[in-house]
C-alpha cells in the first residue's frame, strides 16, 4: 500500500459493511480537542471527536462517514462507542492520577428521536463510575428542528441526572435566538464560521451582542473554530475568553491529549452574571414574563440600562418613561438617545458618581440632573430629571440598572432663581421661546413639539392642518388665508417661507418659518415649521 492512498475516502457501501468490525475491533476511536481560557491559558474542558480508521483505507473524517451513519441508522451505536471511549479514558486518568477536565461528546440529532440515548449514556457512565461533572453532552441547534418537545425532554432528562448540556454550532442554524429562549443549555458554543472573515463589520457587531446577551442569561460561551490570533483577540475584546480551535490545539490523539492534561493546569468554567433581588435571568428578559408585565404596566416611568466604563446603553424603557421625559418622541427615538452626551460635564459627573455609589453600596441612590432632550421636530429642550437608581445585575465590568424617573423641570424652575444652577435655567427659558412642528404635506398632518403640547395645549397630532389652530384662535383669523396659501405653496414645492405673525390669544409676535424637505425626485415631503418669539431687546436690560 502506497502512502498516497493511505487515506482513501471510503464509499457508502464500504463504510456500512465495515461498521460492525469498526465497533467490535476498536476502529472507531476518539480524538480530543481542548477548550481553553485564553485569559489564563488553562484548560476548561475538551471535546471528544470521532475518527474511524480502516486497516487499508486509513483515517476517515466525520464529515465523510457521519452522514452515512445517520442515513443507515448506525450513528446511535457509534455515538455510544465514543461515549464509552471517553468514560474508559477518564477512568484510566482517574486511576493513574492524571488530572482530568470535563469532556463533551456529540449527540447526533438522530439520537434524539430514535433511541433511549440518555439512559444509555447514563448506564455507560455508571459502568465506569465517572463523576457526572466530567461528562458533558453537545447538542446542535438542528436537533431541535424536528421537534422542540423531544429536545426539551432530552435536555431535562440530562439535567435531572446532573449532566451539563452544551449548545453546539450556535449561530449556524436559522433560529438561534428562539432556541436559546426555549432550551435551557449550560454552555453555548459559538461557531466562528459565523463571521466568515468579517470581524470589523456586521458579523462582529452581532457576535458582540450575542456574547453580551449570553452573559445576562448567565450562560458561558466558548468560541469554536478559532484559527487566528485576530479572531481570538476579537473574542477576548468582546468578553469571550473561552475558545476552542486550531489556534490553541488541533484535535489530539489520546496519547498526546494525556500529555496535555498532565502539563496544562485546569480550571472550572465561571459564571459572570449576578442578578440581585432574586430576579431570574430567564424571566427577566422574557417579553411574556410577569416581570416584564410589571415593568410595562404596573410601575411609573422606568428605564433599564447597562453601565460600563462610563457608557450608558438603554435596554428597555416603558411608555410612561417616554411621556415623563416629554418631547413627543417615539420609543425608538428615545432608546436611541445618548444619555451621557446629552449632559454637560457637571451633570454627567453627578450622574456617574451616583451610579458608582449605587454599585458600591448596592442601595438605591437618587440624583437630579439636567439633560437636554433632542427631537427632530422640537430641537432640544433642557429637562431636570430626578432618578432613583438601583443596580440590579452585574456581568463582569458591566452593570445593569433600574431607574425610576420623575421630570421635575417645572418644580425646579419655580425655585430656579434661588438655586445654584442659574445659568442652566437661563438657557432653558431662552429656548422656550421657540416652538417647532413637522407638517406632512401629503396628509396635511402636523406633529407638534413637546413645548407646543405643554405651553399651547396642542394634541400630539393635528389633522387637516392648519384648520384646528385657526379654529382654536391660537392663529389669528386675519392671517388665516395667508397661512392657508402657505400650505398650498409648500405643496407646490416652495423651499422656505417666513413672516412675522402675532400668535396666541395674547397676539405675541413670532417669526414663523418653514423649511421644506424634498424626496429624491424633488417632490416636497415634509415642511419643518418653527415659531420664535420676537424678543424685545429692551426687556433684556
Ligand atoms: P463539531 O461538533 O462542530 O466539531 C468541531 C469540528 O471542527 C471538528 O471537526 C474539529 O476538528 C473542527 N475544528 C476544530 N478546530 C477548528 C478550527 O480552528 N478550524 C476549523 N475549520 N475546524 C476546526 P471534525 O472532527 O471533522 O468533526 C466534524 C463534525 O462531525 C463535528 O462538528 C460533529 O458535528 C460531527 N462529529 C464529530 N464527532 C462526532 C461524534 O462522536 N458523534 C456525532 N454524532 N457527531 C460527531
Ligand atoms: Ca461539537
Ligand atoms: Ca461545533
Amino acid at each position: 500500500m502506497s502512502d498516497s492512498n493511505a487515506n482513501r475516502r471510503m464509499t457508502e457501501r464500504e463504510i456500512v459493511s465495515f461498521f460492525d468490525d469498526a465497533v467490535n475491533y476498536g476502529y472507531i476511536y476518539n480524538v480530543y480537542q481542548p477548550k481553553i481560557n485564553q485569559d489564563t491559558g488553562r484548560m476548561i474542558g475538551a471535546e471528544a471527536l470521532m475518527r474511524m480508521k480502516h486497516p487499508l483505507y486509513g483515517i476517515q473524517m466525520p464529515s465523510d462517514f457521519i452522514p452515512i451513519f445517520e442515513k443507515n441508522d448506525l450513528v446511535f451505536s457509534a455515538d455510544l462507542v465514543v461515549c464509552e471511549n471517553v468514560c474508559k479514558f477518564l477512568r484510566k486518568c482517574l486511576d493513574t492520577g492524571v488530572p482530568v477536565v470535563p469532556i463533551s461528546v456529540n449527540m447526533s440529532r438522530y439520537d434524539v428521536y430514535n433511541h433511549d440515548y440518555v439512559e444509555q449514556v447514563e448506564s455507560i457512565r455508571n459502568e465506569y463510575d465517572i463523576p457526572v461533572k466530567y461528562l458533558h453532552i453537545e447538542i446542535t441547534e438542528t436537533s431541535a428542528i424536528g421537534g422542540m418537545e423531544l429536545m426539551t425532554d432530552v435536555i431535562d432528562k440530562f439535567h435531572e441526572l446532573g449532566f451539563q448540556v452544551e449548545m453546539d454550532d450556535f449561530g449556524s442554524g436559522y433560529s438561534s435566538l428562539n432556541i436559546l429562549k426555549d432550551l435551557e443549555v449550560d454552555v453555548i458554543k459559538l461557531d466562528m464560521n459565523f463571521l466568515s472573515g468579517d470581524i470589523g463589520g456586521r458579523g462582529g457587531a452581532i457576535l458582540s451582542s450575542i456574547v453580551q446577551m449570553t452573559k445576562w442569561l448567565n450562560t458561558p460561551v466558548v468560541a469554536e473554530g478559532v484559527e487566528t490570533r485576530e479572531q481570538a483577540d476579537y473574542m477576548k475584546s468582546i468578553g469571550c475568553n473561552y475558545i476552542q480551535g486550531y489556534l490553541y490545539s488541533l484535535p489530539l490523539e489520546e496519547e498526546d491529549f494525556v500529555e496535555k492534561l498532565k502539563v496544562l493546569t485546569h480550571e472550572p468554567v465561571t459564571y459572570s452574571t449576578e442578578l440581585v433581588h432574586s430576579i431570574k435571568s430567564g424571566r427577566f428578559w422574557d417579553p411574556d414574563s410577569i416581570e416584564t408585565l410589571l415593568f410595562n404596566d404596573m410601575v411609573g416611568p422606568a428605564a433599564i440600562f447597562t453601565y460600563k466604563n462610563g457608557k450608558i446603553d438603554f435596554v428597555r424603557i416603558n411608555e410612561k418613561y417616554i411621556k415623563e421625559i416629554g418631547m413627543n418622541l417615539t420609543m425608538k427615538e428615545m432608546l436611541g438617545l445618548d444619555l451621557l452626551a446629552s449632559m454637560d460635564d457637571e451633570n454627567r459627573e453627578k450622574l456617574i458618581s451616583t451610579l458608582e455609589e449605587a454599585i458600591e453600596t448596592g442601595e438605591e441612590q437618587t440624583c437630579e440632573v439636567w439633560r437636554s432632550v433632542c427631537s427632530k421636530i422640537c430641537g432640544s429642550e433642557l429637562v431636570m430629571i430626578r432618578s432613583n437608581l438601583r443596580m440590579i445585575g452585574q456581568a463582569d465590568d458591566q452593570y445593569l440598572f433600574y431607574a425610576m424617573v420623575h421630570n421635575i423641570t417645572a418644580e425646579w424652575k419655580k425655585y430656579a432663581q434661588l438655586a445654584v444652577s442659574e445659568k442652566l435655567f437661563k438657557t432653558a427659558s431662552e429656548q422656550n421661546n421657540t416652538y417647532a412642528w413637522e407638517y406632512d404635506i401629503a396628509t396635511r398632518k402636523m406633529t407638534p413639539c413637546f413645548r407646543c403640547i405643554r405651553d399651547l395645549g396642542l394634541p400630539p397630532l393635528l389633522e387637516n392642518y392648519p384648520e384646528p389652530v385657526i379654529e382654536s384662535g391660537l392663529f389669528p383669523a386675519d392671517y388665516a388665508d395667508m397661512y392657508r396659501d402657505w400650505m398650498k405653496q409648500l405643496a407646490d414645492g416652495v423651499g422656505t417661507l417666513e413672516a412675522v405673525i402675532p400668535l396666541t390669544a395674547d397676539r405675541i409676535p413670532f417669526i414663523v418659518r418653514y423649511t421644506t424637505e424634498f424626496d429624491e425626485n424633488g417632490r416636497p415631503l415634509k415642511a419643518y415649521g418653527a415659531a420664535t418669539q420676537v424678543i424685545d431687546d429692551m426687556d433684556d436690560k
